[in-house]
């Protein structure tokens, strides 16, 4: 079975809106709208679980759910942090049949098939994978003092996407083991790589963005 856990647990401070971002509209329908569709329409996905905070479960229901026609198998409570949030998404799967869940941003509205059924393949391959871009810029490394110290190779990196893919019993015991270590992640890749898992970073797309300040809502107009 492959399961998605969609993330819409956060409040998204640096887009200084009153409503979560998720919930902000573009062209006349909330940016989650689009990212829980795209999976719902998706044939390979089987089980779609969103993480909401308690307070916007009832206005989800009333508001996307019902007003929308979409489907989900599950609403689960989400955390302090993403990383609390991931983990009661993937706890709330223990007891299923799932093999590979993809984890992936609920900001993330432009998402495609492709990058979807790619996580999917290069999971069952290789375990742990995400999609990601070259860097258009240049990325320096700076000191408290905001002086650089280092250059990077841009060849060498990759911004990285979501939705990231993995094996579930993998990525589920890794999360225990982060939650239990209280260490601070920013992202599941770093879970598995952490206890020695090489994540596999395939082709995302520059159009993946998640919705992060007030400007990615003027390019998300015109990509829609
Ligand atoms: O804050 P950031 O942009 O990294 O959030 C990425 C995704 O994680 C968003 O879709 C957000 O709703 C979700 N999130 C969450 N629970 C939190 C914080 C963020 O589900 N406590």
């Amino acid at each position: 079975m492959i399961s998605a856990i969609i993330l819409a647990g956060g409040k998204g401070k640096r887009m200084n809106s009153s409503i979560s971002k998720q919930f902000i509209e573009i062209k006349g329908k909330p940016i989650i709208y689009y990212t829980i569709k795209k999976f719902n329409d998706n044939k390979k996905i089987d089980n779609i679980v969103v993480v909401l905070s308690q307070e916007e479960i009832e206005y989800f229901k009333e508001n996307i759910l019902k007003k929308y026609d979409l489907k989900v198998d599950k609403i689960v409570i989400g955390g302090a942090e993403r990383q609390d949030s991931v983990y009661n998404g993937l706890k709330s799967l223990e007891n299923t049949e799932t093999d590979i869940v993809l984890i992936h941003d609920g900001a993330r509205p432009f998402i495609s098939d492709r990058i979807i059924e790619d996580g999917i393949k290069y999971a069952s391959i290789y375990g742990a994978c995400a999609p990601g871009v070259m860097p258009k810029d240049t990325i320096k490394i700076k000191e408290k003092n905001n002086f650089s110290i280092d250059t990077p190779n841009r060849e060498t990196l990759v911004a990285i996407q979501t939705p990231q893919v993995f094996k579930f019993r993998e990525i589920l015991e890794c999360h225990k083991k982060v939650k239990m270590d209280k260490v601070v992640v920013t992202d599941d890749t770093m879970v598995v790589e952490r206890y020695g898992t090489k994540v596999y970073l395939y082709d995302g797309e520059y159009t993946n963005i998640k919705v992060t300040t007030p400007e990615d809502l003027i390019l998300g107009e015109k990509l829609i």
